[in-house]
């Protein structure tokens, strides 16, 4: 509970001035409230002292004014206190959304996609709940109580000690069962979590589903975990679903005691009949604010589970950020170079020690069997991830003391999984730069060898991609994401399997459109055809991490080792293919 206030404080102290008008009509809406049973025993004692009825109309006509002004305030505390809570909820979603952009990777391959939406939406809705209902009926029951004991023990201490006796077992009862309220909904959170991952996953994977006619072996999956999320829920009703009976029979058995006590009184003349009414709508006053503090304790702990939730994710630090003063390169060169840089996964070691020289304007070519950590190698260009041991350099600069967004502006990265938003081609090529010009979309498109394709589609450059649109080929996707790098005009071009899912044909075209761009950058080649990577300057065979050969088309075809090999393979099979 303190954390979340610590956490909230900052978005609160925004709306001071707000929740101070909010928290005064509160308290005005109160104090009217708390007048009730004051008027309520005067009229009384008018009544039984037989004074003129006009008397008793003018108490009744405050009554009615009473309540006028009473509702107008607590039509304006719930406008503005609820109002901030929502104010507090879009601060707060923004800034989630913010902090989860700016993770790192290795943020994302420890959690769940599902898991993450839970929490930005679920979890947000129960903090804003705590924010809003949860603050405000709190603060009013706590003032009502205060008042109403406060008139109830001027006038009758004795008695009002009675009406408070229960409240010591009302507390404990209160804490008892906010701590299991609160374990049992941090249970169904996670639950919660658990189904929006398998939705979510289920969605992304509906084709392979089908394909493997996996419909109801995923819904009898689904239907485990949705029964498992029921039993959760029923054991959370079952703790509240207790706790409201046991605070109305404490409150019942104190109306006994009251009524008893202060009939006794009454007949004893100690107090007045009006008196003694008024003690009971006072009683009657609390039977709310105690039954709402059920209510509101369960706001309070679902709410306060659901910070601690969406704390862990905002505690998270972007593994690799900008240092504090980042050194400025304004004209990148391209040189860069790996001294003794190894990376360790928590799966295994993918990198180890590799020393590796790219001259600036150089073409590299990388090749290797699969998982031999060619695009781990890769993406510590970018500062996708730093190395865990060893250095990159870029332009004799240690990658980690650049501004990793300046950094990146300069790259134009091909990933090995293709990703395209639900937007326009146009859009998803210029992803990223901004006022990008038709004409540069266009010659993005026509280098990346993509250009007859658009054509060919019904709305051209306007055609939608992604979940929303047409499904676009393996290779018309690799070359959207070509064209998008390219668009970028970067002075390095990392391409990781980049034609992967190109016939020859189209990629000798496009690595001849390429090599006039390529003239004066730099570039990382990485693929598994010779065609590819037999114009580079020069080519390095990774193996387990380690550079095993290195040097151009011609000297490691002589020095007849896995290129060589890998060579002589494909061009048999290119005579294969020929006959
Ligand atoms: P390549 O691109 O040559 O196929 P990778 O660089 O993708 O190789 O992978 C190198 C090794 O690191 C493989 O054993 C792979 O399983 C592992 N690996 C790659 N990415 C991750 C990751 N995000 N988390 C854990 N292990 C990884
Ligand atoms: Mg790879």
């Amino acid at each position: 509970m303190l954390e979340s206030f610590r956490t909230l404080w900052p978005y609160m102290r925004r709306y001071r001035r707000s929740l101070a008008l909010g928290m005064g009509a509160l308290v005005l809406k109160d104090l009217a409230h708390a007048a009730v049973p004051l008027v309520i025993r005067s009229s009384i004692d008018a009544l039984t002292a037989h004074r003129p009825f006009a008397v008793i109309l003018r108490f009744a006509l405050l009554l009615v004014a009473i309540a006028m002004v009473r509702s107008i305030f607590q039509f304006w505390m719930r406008v503005i206190l609820i109002g901030i809570s929502r104010d507090i909820e879009y601060d707060l979603r923004n800034d989630l959304f913010a902090h989860l952009v700016s993770l790192s990777p290795d943020f994302y391959a420890r959690h769940r996609t599902g898991d993450i939406m839970a929490r930005a939406t679920n979890d947000l809705n129960a903090v804003r709940m705590m924010l809003g209902p949860g603050i405000m009926y709190w603060t009013e029951t706590s003032l009502t109580f205060a008042l109403a004991i406060a008139v109830m023990a001027v006038t009758d201490w004795k008695l009002t000690i009675f009406a408070v006796l229960p409240a010591p077992l009302v507390s404990v009862a209160v804490m008892l069962f906010g701590r299991a309220i609160h374990e049992r909904f941090e249970a169904i959170q996670a639950m919660f979590s658990d189904i929006s991952s398998r939705v979510q996953e289920s969605l992304s994977g509906v084709r392979m589903i089908r394909a493997f006619v996996q419909e109801t072996a995923e819904l009898r999956r689904f239907e485990d975990l949705n029964k498992e999320y029921i039993a959760q829920n029923l054991k959370l009703v079952r703790v509240s679903g207790l706790f409201q009976p046991l605070l109305e029979a404490l409150i019942g058995f104190t109306f006994l005691v009251v009524l008893w006590a202060g009939g006794y009184q009454v007949l004893l003349g100690r107090i007045s009949l009006g008196g003694f009414v008024m003690f009971n709508t006072y009683m009657g006053m609390l039977v709310w604010p105690m039954i709402a503090l059920g209510w509101v304790v369960n706001l309070m702990q679902r709410g306060s589970a659901s910070m601690g939730r969406i704390n862990q994710i905002t505690r998270e630090r972007p593994t690799i950020a900008a240092p504090p003063s980042p050194v400025a390169i304004p004209r990148v060169r391209g040189e860069i170079e790996f001294r003794a840089a190894s990376l360790i996964y928590p799966s295994g070691r993918a990198l180890d020690g590799v020393d590796l020289d790219i001259p600036a304007g150089a073409t590299i070519a990388v090749v290797g069997h699969t998982g031999s950590g060619k695009s781990t190698l890769v993406s510590l260009v970018p500062r996708l991830m730093d190395p865990t041991a060893g250095v990159v350099y870029l332009d004799g600069i240690d990658l980690r003391q650049l501004d990793p967004a300046e950094l990146r502006r300069n790259i134009g990265f091909v990933p090995q999984e293709t990703f395209l938003f639900s937007a326009t081609l146009a859009e998803n090529i210029a992803f990223g730069v901004e006022n990008a010009t038709q004409e540069e979309i266009k010659r993005a498109a026509e280098l990346a060898g993509l250009a007859g394709d658009i054509e060919s589609f019904p709305d051209g450059y306007k055609t939608m991609v992604g979940e929303r649109g047409i499904t676009l080929s393996g290779g018309q996707k690799q070359r959207t994401a070509i064209a998008r790098a390219l668009l970028r005009d970067p002075r390095i071009l990392i391409l990781d399997d980049a034609l992967s899912s190109v016939d020859t044909l189209t990629e000798e075209r496009i690595l001849s459109s390429l090599t006039a761009v390529m003239r004066g950058r730099t570039v990382i080649l990485i693929s598994h055809r010779v065609s590819t990577v037999r114009g580079a300057d020069s080519i390095v065979v990774l193996e387990k991490g380690r550079i095993v050969e290195q040097g151009t088309h011609d000297e490691l075809v002589a020095a007849g080792g896995y290129y060589a090999d890998l060579s002589q393979k494909q061009m048999l099979e290119e005579e294969l293919e020929s006959i």
